[in-house]
């Protein structure tokens, strides 16, 4: 076999940080720095190149525009490439792992994003494991020569999780990312673990199929006790809104009341397609087994069964941006279109 072809994007993110002298804030610096930190990267016998953002960014700035700017970074390069690794900030990073997951159509080959929690230059930091793991899992390859991983997943620390499957779970523990509806594709111990039977297996060979399109005409809405219905309404009649993530209790409950469902289903009568996704971490909306979650379901709002509240929203932005109408977006938010969730 050939020697790995890696294309590295970087973006920005902790992992390639340094403290500012005069505020001791960290700040996004550029990638020669990373690498320097990561000597033993040139260990590995693969072919590396890099795309650098320009300037580098927290994550916290993510836009649907750098979005475009890692598809297309990946699309142009795509048949020149065995893998992709894109270092990320990891605040926002379950939502460009979605994101690309929707953008990437017919994608076979890995697109491993990771970071880290500790800037690569300190001591202690996670950044170089993390990098070199995520380069060695980009340029896995099975005995035919074919990709292991032909997905969107993240690496960090001990596992690789799908990454329209992911949520960040911890702002300071090393493993701060979990997929708490799906198993984790990958164990990293000694070695590294593939569950095939977790890992996607899309057809090898298809020209990638890229949209780069997004419609961000979306909000998300919160449920609580105590929530007025004057301000619901008005949240609901947000000018410009197309869709709404309405993150509910439980097994996907709302309240009962005539108030409540008589907002909502108004607001989809006008055309607003909105998407039930559980506050809980873990589990799934279940339309009818409560009352509340069942008179959500009668008043038009799809069910997100186990989907995250990260895939969610890009899901719903990216049928958005490709034109479909209110019909069509309903009928796709509540099917698997990416591995996003899981199939009735
Ligand atoms: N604020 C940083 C970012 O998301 C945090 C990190 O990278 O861990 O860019």
């Amino acid at each position: 076999m050939t020697r790995p072809r890696i294309l590295i994007v970087y973006t920005g993110g902790t992992i390639g940080m340094i403290e500012d002298p005069a505020t001791k804030a960290l700040k996004p610096f550029d990638f020669s720095h990373l690498m320097d930190n990561v000597p033993k990267v040139k260990m590995l016998d693969y072919e590396i190149d890099n795309i650098q953002f320009h300037p580098p960014i927290d994550s916290s700035d993510m836009d649907v525009r750098h979005w475009q700017m890692m598809a297309r970074s990946i699309a142009d390069n795509y048949d020149r490439y065995d893998g992709f690794v894109v270092l990320h900030g990891t605040d926002t990073m379950a939502y460009t792992a979605s994101a690309l997951s929707f953008m990437l159509g017919n994608l076979s080959k890995p697109v491993i994003i990771t970071g880290s929690q500790l800037p690569i230059g300190e001591v202690r930091t996670d950044g170089e494991e993390n990098l070199i793991t995520a380069l060695q899992i980009a340029a896995a390859r099975d005995e035919d020569g074919s990709p292991v991983v032909r997905e969107v997943a993240i690496l960090f620390e001990n596992y690789l999780w799908r990454g329209n499957r992911s949520t960040k779970r911890s702002a300071d523990n090393f493993n701060a990312f979990k997929s708490n509806n799906y198993p984790e594709l990958a164990k990293i111990g000694l070695g590294i673990t593939y569950d095939r039977d977790a890992l996607s297996k899309p057809a090898i060979g298809l020209p990638l199929e890229p949209h780069f399109d997004f419609d961000s005409s979306v909000i998300s809405i919160d449920l609580f006790p105590g929530l007025k219905a004057d301000i619901l309404r008005h949240q609901l009649a947000t000018p410009g809104i197309k869709g709404v993530v309405l993150r509910t209790y439980g097994a996907g409950n709302g309240p009962t009341q005539k108030w409540f469902i008589d907002a909502v289903r108004e607001a989809v009568d006008r055309g607003v397609v909105i998407i039930n996704v559980t506050q809980c971490v873990n589990g799934s909306v279940q339309p009818h087994r409560y009352m509340g979650a069942d008179y959500l379901a009668a008043a038009g709002v799809v069910s997100g069964q186990d989907i995250t509240f990260e895939a969610a929203l890009t899901k719903m932005m990216y049928l958005f941006g490709l034109g479909l109408d209110h019909k069509e977006v309903t009928r796709l938010l509540g099917t698997p279109i990416a591995g996003e969730m899981t199939a009735n």
